[in-house]
């Protein structure tokens, strides 16, 4: 089975993503984590990513695709995967089917994890982050000592990060519904799944489970 999981920031997307490697015992493919697997190990291809990202540019799509594919033939892929943060525009996922129907698949199911601009701003803004160990709190649902002292390496650095402003999280979430309407819209009713993104995360799973027709 070949899922796309989408999600603004916020959605729990990551910690769903690694449920779901276990329920369905296919690979989470992200092409960030690929990018820096394939520089690392040294290979021509990823000596051409070197090129673009040692420089900060973007990786042209078509080396993305190149890495892809290898990616999705290798023994741990060969059932399925679970496509995290991409595809990201309209061409990227029309690349991305062309390539599957190469290897005789296709995208069998897209979830899109839904949560409301106010639930995800209460989410993100909420967070406080341990600066020594990276431990994290949210002020509602799991507040930081009063006394300061982060809970796990007794630091006292406990702050919100930059990025985890209202104003930086507007943004990205408008910024998501913008670049991914258009990709939902390609696949169509029949194949994207809407999940309710709201609450605890055992909840949230059992709602992807039953649109994956796993539950
Ligand atoms: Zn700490």
């Amino acid at each position: 089975m070949d899922v796309i999981l989408f999600g603004p920031a916020g959605a729990g997307k990551g910690t769903q993503a690694k449920f779901l490697v276990d329920l369905l015992g296919i690979p989470q493919i992200s092409t960030g984590d690929m990018m820096r697997a394939e520089r690392a190990s040294g290979s021509e291809l990823g000596a051409r990513f070197e090129g673009f990202m040692s420089k900060g540019n973007l990786v042209p799509d078509e080396l993305v695709l190149e890495l892809m594919e290898k990616r999705l033939t290798q023994a741990d892929a060969k059932g399925g995967a679970i496509f995290d943060g991409y595809p990201r525009t309209l061409a990227q996922a029309e690349a991305l089917d062309a390539l599957l129907a190469k290897i005789g698949r296709k995208i069998d199911r897209v979830v899109a994890l839904d949560i409301e601009l106010p639930d995800v701003v209460e989410r993100i803004t909420g967070r406080r982050v341990c600066l020594d160990c990276g431990q994290t709190y949210h002020v509602r649902y799991s507040p930081p000592p009063e006394s300061g002292v982060c809970v796990s390496c007794e630091g006292t650095r406990i702050v919100q990060r930059a990025d985890d402003s209202e104003q930086v999280v507007r943004h990205r979430y408008s910024d998501y519904k913008e670049k991914t309407a258009p990709i939902l819209e390609h696949y169509g009713q029949h194949v994207v799944s809407h999940v309710d993104g709201c609450g605890e995360f055992g909840e949230v799973t059992g709602r992807i489970q039953a649109a994956l027709g796993a539950a």
